[in-house]
């Protein structure tokens, strides 16, 4: 941290500063320039405040130098990290399609999805049993029902399935059915008690980016499930919401490049939810790939008309097929694979 004094700071405040840096286990490093005297606090700056040393006498601003995030950080891990789920690598030179419908609703229809998916050549298995819904009125999910339905699809292909927590006290139930990747979704991007939960198991995570939420705080989310010894944590840009309306929200595909140069975990995108309409997806989601993203998360449903949930952004199982053939291009032209 550098602590930068004001021009009229005594000598006795500069001092206090120096104890403050001191207390904290650090070491100090004062230059002393024509108009201002700068103190580097030396050591494991995480720990210390800028707002402590701000509201200090004779201090006019303090700030970190390093970046808040530790165990995410680019910087102190510097090849890229793959996950592991179930023999399938996410993060590596092949890029992963994780497809199926926003919510479990019926037996036929997990069934029909989990054909559609393995046809099209994805390898994981989306799906939500528990919905976060704006409306309280709005269809919740199928709750644990819809976890036993999912599996039973999905274990007819061998695909790993991804589906959404919302509650803490659903993460055994989660553990005892075996969900082979926990999605936490937008709206609980800071939810730090479930964050710091999933971070005790031994469970891969699509941490999904809040839809105000800043790069930084992204990272400092994932940093929470890091923290608590869990690094299998994959990041999911899924549109913000901007001042733009003419769409559902905004596909920030800037996120890609920064978040590759930022952290080492994986980055995915979420398109379906992003431009909120079928027709969209497929530009986006060739976007996404050309732009550098480990793998997509695209909703898609037997017969999307039908669907109890995001029914307008759904794709057609023929139409997951149809984009994976562009998108197997695209993943070549950049030096991946499919
Ligand atoms: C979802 O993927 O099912 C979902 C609800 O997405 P988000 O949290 O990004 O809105
Ligand atoms: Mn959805």
């Amino acid at each position: 941290m550098i602590i930068v004094m004001s021009p009229a700071a005594q000598e006795a405040e500069l001092n206090a500063v120096i104890e403050r840096i001191r207390a904290a286990g650090l070491t100090e490093h004062v230059s002393r320039g024509t108009e201002r005297t700068l103190v580097g606090a030396i050591g494991d700056e995480r720990a210390l405040s800028e707002q402590v040393f701000e509201q200090m006498p004779g201090v006019e601003r303090a700030m970190h130098i390093v970046k808040p995030y530790k165990i995410v950080a680019r910087e102190g891990h510097p090849s890229g990290t793959v996950v592991d789920i179930r023999g399938i690598k996410l993060g590596g030179n092949q890029i992963q399609v994780i497809a199926g419908p926003c919510s479990v609703e019926t037996q036929e229809q997990m069934d029909l999805a989990a054909a559609g998916v393995h046809a099209a050549g994805c390898r994981l298995m989306r799906g939500g049993a528990f919905k976060p819904r704006t409306s309280p009125y709005a269809f919740q999910g199928l709750g644990v029902q819809g976890l036993e339905l999912f599996q039973r699809a999905a274990r007819e292909y061998k695909l790993p399935i991804v589906t959404e927590l919302m509650d803490v006290r659903m993460l055994d139930t989660f553990l005892e059915h075996d969900v082979d990747v926990i999605q936490i979704g937008a709206r609980n991007m800071q939810n730090f008690d479930l964050l710091k939960e999933v971070g005790r198991v031994n469970k891969p995570v699509i941490l999904k980016r809040g839809l105000s939420a800043t790069i930084s705080e992204l990272l400092m989310a994932a940093e929470y499930i890091a923290a608590g010894g869990n690094h299998n944590i994959i990041l999911c840009e899924r549109g913000i919401r901007t001042f733009e309306t003419a769409y559902r929200n905004v596909l920030d595909i800037t996120a890609i490049p920064v978040l590759k140069r930022e952290t080492h975990l994986p980055v995915v995108i979420d398109p379906s939810h992003a431009g909120g309409k079928a027709w969209m997806v497929p530009a986006l989601a060739r976007a996404a790939v050309a732009a550098g993203a480990d793998g997509l998360l695209i909703e898609m449903h037997p017969n999307p008309c039908e669907a109890w949930c995001d029914a307008d952004q759904a794709l057609t199982p023929k139409e997951l097929t149809d984009l994976m053939g562009s998108l197997r291009l695209i993943a070549q032209a950049v030096g991946r694979e499919l």
